[in-house]
């Protein structure tokens, strides 16, 4: 069993290993045991179930709420050659009837079902059906207690026990502990064992920046973007009105950009959102809205422009970054403005004091001076040992030095001018500037005129945003932003408490950071030819009406334009590509490749030719592929090439009669059609690939 889900993975899926646990889930799948699965978004789940689907004789139902990503779903199975459709309301009567009639004739391995038609047809044509699984993506509905609950739901459990004997998998990205025993009593979950993933999603980098004023954002923004010509992203606004003035900025600026938000109609909304997904608009401007059942897998980038309410909000957010386990960056912009927003609505709302204290959490987070990533995975309950690395603040872990006295100058500055003023009179005052305000206002006669003068003005910017965020001054926002000293302030300034505070980074020093992990993350593609393929991929996902990172993702183009493959099996060799997708696109890619390889190389002698030359020192197929390092299977679509070509090999030798024949009677019967798959799967994969190459160019050349 073993080595069929693995090969299930090789040939259907493309990928190479499992990840943690997928492995462990499908072999108690199998045994027919119930699962509670708990991986992070890009995690990979849906292969915990998708692979017993694929070995169970019957069909394997997938109740998920969220439609526009079944549909995305079941493309992406049928672009592996898989049998699957989806139920729900998005489809007519006729497609209806058509998916019941595949359902009922056992032509599906897997059907994705919305809870509400689930249950409106669990007493007719679904209780005809072999049902073998059932999988329950986006678990964490069915609870009460959550964000998303969905009522259907509820009802899931007379379903689970109408079929006691199938196994059920529930597979959620958030639950905490008291959720996770509600989800498994609703569903009825029986015996089920746990499985959690770590939620550590360390391709995705993470950077806060705090207290930017909002042109020098946009600005900064408009540069991120600039350096990510042609990448999607998603820029979080807090407010709709936001929305649309960073999106119309952008796109002012010659960006593909679109905004989104819960206040447009829903026609317009899904058309923002399938363009973003079929890559005709790169960036969305959304409110928290957008993303909630968004599959996409090459989001390169997410931004927040301002600061999110809760860290499961912000890292479900950033997690919609990455899915396919490239570099991806994240970006958070906060100021005390949001927080200050926020607090007053979370004081007029239900559950005040709960999210209160969460959204100071998230400000703890953005505050930090220690590895973010630490501090966000503990939240969720899982201790890293070691920093990240891929953070800001270890890029640039910050010193942090006595600094009582830096801080004494300021508060008795603050104190001194009466707590009226705000940060910018204060750091003039300090530095002994000289203008019109500090003239009418006669301030040149303070004790702390100017003694704050070996401070730079960006200095004292940065330290006295410190001594705010240690609660030593609170920032007034309704009283024109004064500074006013609290009682913990008091104590500093009396002497009775000490204060350290950390040397701010120099803008040359964040240049440079940022350029050094702007290598890292570049790394060693050909760009051009990276951007062929993806023209390439643009128009095939065009042609065939599909997203297209169903067609490849955006790691296995990398792959293409680093490895360059040009064989059969090659292609094969690079993650995300299986059977299938190698039969049907396999050669307009490598033709690509091939291309620029000639350009770009003088040409070397064939890889075939190698092969045939080893041929005629007389080695065997198996020596040979030791010699050159290559599979078996490459060796023999060598020999099976060279053969057609008219080079003198002896090809009979290597199949028998028996098998040709069979090979010709399943190669008429697909219309001659040269696709290897559907015979190997009609000779009950008791042929190999390799036999069946050869059948083939020998019922050819015979006839
Ligand atoms: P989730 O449902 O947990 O959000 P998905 O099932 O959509 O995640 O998987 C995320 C991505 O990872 C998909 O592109 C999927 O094909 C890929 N993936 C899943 N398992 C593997 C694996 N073993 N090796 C490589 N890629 C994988
Ligand atoms: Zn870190």
């Amino acid at each position: 069993m073993k080595k069929q889900t693995h090969a299930l993975l090789n040939n259907v899926f493309g990928y190479e290993n499992f990840r943690p646990l997928q492995e462990e889930i499908i072999n108690r799948t199998i045994e027919g045991k119930d699962s509670f699965v708990l991986m992070p978004t890009g995690g990979g789940k849906s292969m915990c179930f998708q692979i017993p689907a694929l070995l169970f004789d019957g069909i394997t139902v997938v109740v998920s709420p969220l439609i526009s990503l079944m549909k995305d779903q079941v493309q992406a199975l049928k672009s592996n050659g898989i049998k699957a459709d989806f139920f729900n309301s998005s489809i007519s009567v006729q497609e209806e009837n058509q998916v019941i009639t595949k359902a009922i004739n056992g032509d599906l391995q897997l059907l994705y079902l919305s809870p509400e038609k689930l249950l409106s047809v669990s007493n007719t044509w679904l209780k005809q059906l072999n049902i073998k699984l059932v999988a329950v993506d986006e678990a964490h509905c069915v609870s009460m207690w959550g964000h998303d609950f969905r009522p259907e739901y509820t009802q899931l459990k007379v379903f689970r026990n109408s079929l006691p004997n199938v196994p059920f998998m529930a597979l959620t990205a958030t639950a905490d502990k008291s959720a996770r025993k509600d989800i498994e009593e609703q569903l009825g979950l029986q015996k089920s064992k746990l499985f959690i993933s770590s939620f550590d999603r360390k391709n995705l980098s993470i950077e806060v920046r705090g207290q930017v004023q909002k042109k020098k954002k946009l600005q900064e923004i408009v540069s991120f973007i600039n350096r990510r010509k042609n990448e999607s992203g998603i820029i979080y606004c807090l407010s709709r009105k936001n929305t649309e003035e960073v999106a119309i900025h952008l796109k002012e600026l010659g960006h593909s950009v679109a905004f989104y938000h819960a206040g447009m109609d829903n026609e317009d909304r899904e058309k923002t959102q399938t363009d973003f997904i079929n890559d005709d608009t790169k960036i969305i401007v959304a409110t928290i809205a957008f993303g909630m059942g968004i599959d996409k897998s090459n989001v390169r980038f997410v931004i927040h422009y301002n600061l999110p309410k809760n860290l499961e909000g912000y890292y479900q957010e950033i997690g919609r970054a990455g899915r396919d386990g490239l570099p991806s960056e994240t970006l958070l912009y906060y100021n005390m403005r949001d927080f200050v927003l926020y607090s007053q609505f979370a004081e007029e709302g239900a559950n005040s004091v709960m999210q209160k204290e969460k959204l100071n959490r998230m400000l703890q987070f953005a505050e930090a001076k220690s590895c973010r990533r630490k501090i966000l995975l503990s939240y969720f309950g899982e201790h890293l040992t070691e920093n990240c690395g891929n953070c800001d603040v270890c890029a640039n872990p910050p010193k942090d030095f006595d600094g009582t006295i830096i801080t004494q100058k300021a508060l008795s500055g603050i104190a001194r001018m009466g707590e009226k003023d705000g940060i910018t009179m204060l750091i003039n005052v300090l530095r002994g500037s000289n203008n019109a305000d500090i003239h009418s206002k006669q301030y040149f006669n303070l004790k702390t005129y100017g003694i704050g003068k070996d401070v730079s003005f960006f200095n004292w910017r940065d330290y006295i945003i410190q001594m705010a965020n240690q609660g030593l001054i609170e920032i007034m926002y309704a009283e024109s932003s004064a500074l006013k000293i609290t009682p913990i302030g008091w104590k500093v300034l009396k002497g009775e408490k000490t204060i350290r505070l950390t040397t701010p980074i120099s803008i040359d020093e964040k240049k440079k950071i940022k350029k050094t992990v702007k290598t890292v993350i570049e790394g060693e593609t050909n760009k051009d030819l990276f951007t062929e393929l993806k023209k390439l991929r643009y128009a095939i996902s065009k042609e065939e009406k599909m997203p297209a990172y169903i067609v490849f993702s955006d790691k296995s183009l990398k792959l293409m334009a680093s490895e360059l493959p040009t064989t059969e099996n090659e292609f094969l060799s690079i993650s995300g590509v299986g059977m299938n997708k190698m039969e049907k696109y396999g050669d307009e890619f490598m033709n690509i490749i091939r291309k620029y390889k000639n350009v770009a190389k003088p040409r070397k002698t064939p890889t075939t030719l190698k092969t045939f030359s080893l041929y005629k020192e007389g080695l065997t197929p198996k020596e040979i592929a030791e010699e050159r390092d290559l599979s078996i299977t490459t060796i023999f679509s060598h020999l099976s090439q060279l053969y057609s070509e008219g080079k003198n090999i002896d090809l009979e030798q290597f199949v028998s009669k028996e098998t040709i024949d069979k090979v010709r009677v399943a190669f008429h019967e697909f219309d001659r059609k040269i696709e290897l798959k559907p015979i190997y799967e009609k000779l009950n994969e008791e042929v190999s690939y390799s036999e069946i190459r050869i059948s083939i160019t020998l019922i050819l050349k015979n006839e």
